[in-house]
């Protein structure tokens, strides 16, 4: 048995019946403190962070995939923002994904997820991703449900392919209470630094809170597995969720244990001009 991590904490388990109403979205479980404190573990996580990227990316050998879903206002940006400050940018390739467009959509729906999947040595970051196509997808029914369903054994056989490909994906939800969902937008239309981004389809998408719901724990439940795991995060506090998102990536890097190549033959000495 591998050792017990910190992140198992939010990790889903295969067959394990999820029941997303009953995570305590406000939870702090785990933290090494108050907001403060947390705030610090977070800070030395980052630093640890980046030298396990530097790591990757000098082996070259292996990639991290790290996919974010959430509820509009689920903090998804905010995480990318806070997680990867410490990251050298060289390293990390953050793809957000929209509504398909006419040549997206003329193909199959992995097509575009497949063309930003991260080459060994780097990170990538999936703001949003194939799994909307079993969520925004289903939810409003924008193909029908006999191509939908197939999807999640799709996923998981495109996720399959990926990892033997020597890339370890990790997928995180960021999972927040409706209450926190209304408060945020609301701070979109009232702040003018948040406003550009306020979205009046997002007050539509907020009427389909519990389809969503549904269509997450079923998406979730469906391909969680033991080489790509899903994780469920508390995410209405903020400085929990970083440390959370951090703590996880860095159990995961830890455990890919990239390492610095060997110097080659003959590569020892003195540069004298
Ligand atoms: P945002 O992340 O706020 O910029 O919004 C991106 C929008 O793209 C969201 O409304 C998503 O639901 C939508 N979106 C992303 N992927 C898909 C997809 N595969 N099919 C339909 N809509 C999508
Ligand atoms: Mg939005």
């Amino acid at each position: 048995m591998a050792r017990r991590r910190e992140s198992d904490r939010w990790r889903i388990k295969p067959r394990t019946k999820l029941d997303l109403s009953r995570i305590d979205t406000r939870s702090t479980a785990g933290a090494p403190g108050d907001k403060q404190q947390t705030k610090d573990a977070s800070a030395v996580l980052r630093a640890r962070l980046a030298q396990l990227q530097a790591r990757l990316y000098a082996e070259g050998e292996q990639s991290l995939l790290l996919v974010l879903q959430a509820m509009d206002a689920g903090g998804k940006d905010g995480t990318v923002r806070s997680v990867f400050a410490g990251v050298n940018p060289q390293g990390v390739r953050v793809v957000s994904f929209k509504a398909p467009s006419q040549e997206e959509l003329a193909h199959d729906f992995l097509w575009r997820i497949h063309a930003q999947a991260p080459h060994h040595g780097e990170i990538a970051v999936f703001n949003r991703s194939h799994y909307e196509d079993v969520l925004v997808v289903r939810v409003h029914s924008l193909v029908p449900e006999e191509i939908w369903r197939p999807r999640y054994q799709r996923i998981r056989a495109f996720e399959d392919l990926l990892t033997v490909a020597n890339t370890k994906i990790v997928k995180v939800m960021l999972h927040i209470s409706k209450e926190e969902q209304r408060e945020r937008l609301q701070e979109r239309v009232d702040d003018p630094v948040k406003r550009w981004k306020f979205n009046a389809g997002d007050l539509e998408e907020r009427r389909y809170w519990d389809d969503y719901q549904a269509a997450f724990t079923e998406a979730i439940a469906r391909t969680t597995t033991h080489a790509c795991p899903w994780y469920v995060v508390p995410g209405d506090r903020n400085w929990y969720r970083d440390w959370a998102v951090l703590t996880i990536l860095v159990d995961t890097l830890e455990r890919m244990d990239p390492r610095f190549p060997a110097a080659a033959e003959g590569v020892v000495g003195t540069i004298v001009e």
